[in-house]
């Protein structure tokens, strides 16, 4: 078993750098890799773990990108997370997510939705606040039942209060996380699209501006929808990669783990340029 995707609280998981490292190796994990959203905050205390839990650890992020009107993540694996270049790019994102989400917030309040900015920035450990953290507060303020009730009202990709990242191109997503060594990989293709969205060409297309790989192992997928990627996959000559998503309490009952084959950490280890 491996984990190729997972979170900690330096976006929205919640369990901090050592502790996700800890239960990886307690999963027993050959590989775990730490990929929060848009930022390498986390990547320092969790590559220091190293010595002491025996799992291969890895440096990651998921990066927020925008593919033909819907939101794409791009896992970059194996980067270089004191890449100063990187460092910097991922800096200016952070300050455009600051500026959605704090339109966001005068959007919610706009249709009379209780929410402030405080409480939101209140709720995230770091300065990296994503929709799930405007998820509590909705709950906690009674303006939501659950989490899920939240993103299908308020907060959702089609809902109006809605702000997507505009500014980041998978191409140029994909050509930062080569330009800090890493490997470029499309996170959950078929989550976030519109139904009947053509992956097959999506993903030709994708590769094409440098994606070396996308995830088929995913704790939502079924076994349908598993053999479509992996057979995607095969035929453009891409590594299927897989991992849980794991968010710590923000989604619970999702294990660390998936049961990717072996050789496919091999492959990625060999398109690393570092
Ligand atoms: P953001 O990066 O601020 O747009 O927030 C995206 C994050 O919100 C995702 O990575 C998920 O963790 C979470 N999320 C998105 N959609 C849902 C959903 N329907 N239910 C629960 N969490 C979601
Ligand atoms: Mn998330
Ligand atoms: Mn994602
Ligand atoms: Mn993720």
């Amino acid at each position: 078993m491996i984990d190729l995707h997972t979170h900690s609280l330096f976006s929205d998981g919640t369990d901090s750098p050592e502790a996700l490292a800890r239960a990886g190796a307690e999963a027993g994990l050959a590989a775990l890799a730490l990929t929060d959203h848009d930022t390498l905050e986390g990547l320092e205390r969790f590559m220091a773990m190293q010595p002491e839990v025996p799992t291969q650890l890895l440096p990651g992020i998921e990066l927020s990108c925008h593919f033909m009107g819907s939101p794409l993540h791009m896992l970059g694996l194996f980067l270089d997370f004191r890449d100063p270049g990187l460092l910097e790019r991922v800096q200016t994102m952070r300050r455009r997510r600051l500026e959605r989400n704090r339109t966001m917030v005068r959007r919610l309040q706009a249709r009379s939705v209780p929410i402030t900015w405080e409480q939101v920035a209140a709720e995230a450990p770091t300065d990296l606040i994503s929709r799930t953290h405007f998820a509590r507060v909705l709950v906690r303020n009674g303006a939501a039942a659950s989490p899920e009730d939240a993103f299908r009202r308020l907060i959702g990709a089609d809902c109006p209060a809605y702000v997507p990242f505009p500014d980041l191109a998978p191409a140029e997503a994909a050509r930062w996380i080569r330009e800090a060594g890493g490997v470029a990989v499309v996170a959950h293709p078929g989550r976030g699209f519109p139904r009947g969205f053509r992956w097959d060409l999506a993903m030709r297309d994708l590769k094409r501006q440098g994606v070396q790989g996308l995830e088929a192992y995913y704790p939502d997928y079924g076994p349908l929808e598993r053999a479509y990627f992996l057979e995607l996959a095969a035929t453009l000559d891409l590594v299927p990669c897989g991992g849980s998503d794991y968010h710590g309490g923000h989604k619970p009952g999702r294990p660390l783990g998936m049961a990717v084959p072996d050789e496919v950490l091999g492959r990625l280890q060999a398109l690393r340029l570092r």
